[in-house]
């Protein structure tokens, strides 16, 4: 079975995974001894649709083909083994209010380095840069796909329940609709545009700068620790001008916020000894007839146990204050800046 099925009246999603054919009690077996996103490992995973390349001062995109499989890359981007959305799933659908549809889509995956032991806090500035002009171009190339109405890019910095370290890698999963977290904020941010002509997000940005809750600034961007946060030391990070995705950032601004990036998940690991997080990036869909919002990273670094307040009532305990996280983050972050800029 892959289906999305659609709660009995709110408008929460599930995706039901094609089952691996388990018996009860069996265990998935564990990882195998050799990863197949590391450099020399590339016949491991399917051909690469996008191969990012540097020969001397030039950065190539070049593409597997059957038989010729790129070396040497900085950046690989190809379908996922193991797919949350399928492009050929079965055309069955529920009423409701057993409501269900196919999981159709793309899902992809970004290797962010072609080195195992390269935590996205040790990912240097040029590489972000690559890593970020390459998640655009995949992005743009899906939004022009057929049945897409929405890319959603996270990261997930280790596997669930395994303590070892992970290839560092970014997740790129189409869904047919958008997704519930990003339609409930661009509800408010259209309302509030057709309303008063003002993007909350915008109100937000300025209210937080040069706040309590203020991590780190660069050119372009601001990260902060938001008023209400569901995990301690989660952190966003925004675009200073009114920005609808990830598709409007030039070349400049990609820079900045690759030193953002660096700067802020150097900090972060630093600060709390630790290279697990999750990231997402809420963008605008790029379909016409959706709203906008204005696109953000979110960054959750500590996973915490939810309980009946969190789970039963939607609200979220924390032993860690947001202006208390800010001031742990902040003086890691901007420590780190000071040597990337430093050393540049
Ligand atoms: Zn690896
Ligand atoms: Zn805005």
């Amino acid at each position: 079975m892959v289906e999305i099925r659609k709660d009995y009246f709110t408008e929460r999603l599930s995706v039901i995974l094609p089952d691996r054919g388990l018996k009860p009690g069996q265990v998935i077996p564990s990882k195998p001894e050799k990863c197949n996103f590391c450099a020399g490992n590339e016949e491991m995973t399917p051909p690469a649709d996008l191969v990012l390349v540097k020969r001397g001062d030039t950065l190539l995109k070049q593409t597997d083909s059957e038989g010729d499989i790129i070396k040497n890359w900085s950046v690989r981007i190809f379908p996922a083994k193991n797919p949350v959305v399928t492009p050929s799933a079965p055309p069955s659908y529920g009423e409701p209010p057993h409501y269900s549809e196919p999981a159709v889509g793309y899902h992809y995956v970004l290797v962010a380095s072609p080195k195992h032991d390269q935590p996205f806090s040790k990912i240097d500035i040029e590489q972000w840069t690559n890593i970020l002009a390459s998640l655009q171009d995949k992005v743009r190339w899906l939004y022009s796909q057929k049945g897409v109405s929405y890319v959603l890019v996270f990261v997930n910095s280790e596997k669930e329940g395994t303590p070892t370290s992970v290839h560092p890698s970014i997740q790129i999963v189409t869904t047919p609709r958008v997704p519930p977290a990003v339609e409930e904020e661009a509800d408010t941010v259209q309302a509030s545009l057709n309303d008063l002509g003002i993007c909350p997000m915008c109100q937000v940005v300025g209210t937080e700068t040069g706040g309590p809750r203020q991590i780190l600034a660069t050119d372009f961007f601001i990260a902060f620790a938001p008023w209400v946060s569901t995990h301690p030391f989660e952190f966003w990070i925004y675009p200073k001008r009114h920005m609808t995705s990830i598709l409007k950032l030039s070349q400049k601004e990609m820079m900045d916020l690759a030193l953002m990036l660096r700067s802020t998940l150097g900090g972060m690991s630093k600060a709390l000894d630790s290279q697990t997080f999750t990231m997402v990036f809420h963008s605008s869909s790029e379909k016409k007839t959706t709203k906008q919002i204005h696109w953000h990273i979110e960054i959750y670094p500590k996973k915490t146990h939810w309980g009946g307040l969190e789970l039963g009532g939607g609200i979220y305990t924390s032993d860690v204050s947001p202006e208390g996280a800010a001031q742990v983050l902040g003086a890691a972050s901007r420590k780190e800046l000071a040597q990337l800029v430093g050393i540049r």
